[in-house]
């Protein structure tokens, strides 16, 4: 939660407030407002990402790295976070300990969609962990009523993270943590 006391000293804190946004439970902002800064990620159809995955892992090479699900999603996601969009192959890193399996519906309010396949989503670490355990359809209209989604709606879902991801690196505190350090080790420097 941003710190209420602190907020005049912070000019991207009023601008998130004039829109709306808070970071709190009841986090919400205008989706489709001119802020938007990402359009969902481009989904490959699960039939195809399903096959595919299922030829690469008769390779040898590909045995004992990724369980063929796991595969399944990086494809159906092009390899690329869903909320971010960097690219998760680009480097070894990445592919082994930088990617997570989110849940784009978080598994703890969300339980039984814990193993949902529609309800994975790759994502970089980072993202993971800055998503956290918000939920995307607590803000606008809720999409997911105890069906499973379509895949426009779980696009819709993943563009909301996207927008709440962003908006989170944008995080007045850490900007001002980071000149801070900055100016220390220009000092350092001297
Ligand atoms: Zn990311």
């Amino acid at each position: 939660m941003y710190p209420t006391s602190a907020e005049n000293g912070f000019p991207q804190l009023r601008e998130y407030k004039r829109l709306g946004v808070t970071d709190t439970d009841g986090y919400q902002f205008r989706c489709s407002d001119s802020m938007r800064l990402k359009e969902a990620q481009h989904m490959v159809d699960k039939q195809k990402a399903d096959a595919v995955a299922h030829e690469l892992m008769r390779n040898d090479f590909m045995k004992g790295e990724w369980a063929e699900p796991t595969l399944a999603c990086w494809l159906r996601y092009e390899c690329r976070c869903a909320y971010c969009g960097c690219d998760m192959l680009q480097s070894r890193a990445g592919a082994f300990h930088g990617y997570s399996l989110d849940h784009i519906l978080p598994k703890g309010k969300y339980p039984t969609l814990e193993r949902s396949e529609w309800n994975m989503a790759l994502a970089c670490s980072l993202c993971n962990r800055i998503k956290g355990r918000w939920d995307p359809n607590n803000c606008g209209e809720p999409l997911y009523t105890g069906e499973p989604l379509k895949e426009e709606q779980v696009q819709e879902l993943i563009g909301r993270a996207s927008d709440y991801v962003k908006r989170k690196d944008l995080d007045p505190r850490f900007q001002q943590l980071q000149s801070a350090i900055r100016d220390a080790l220009g000092s350092l420097a001297k």
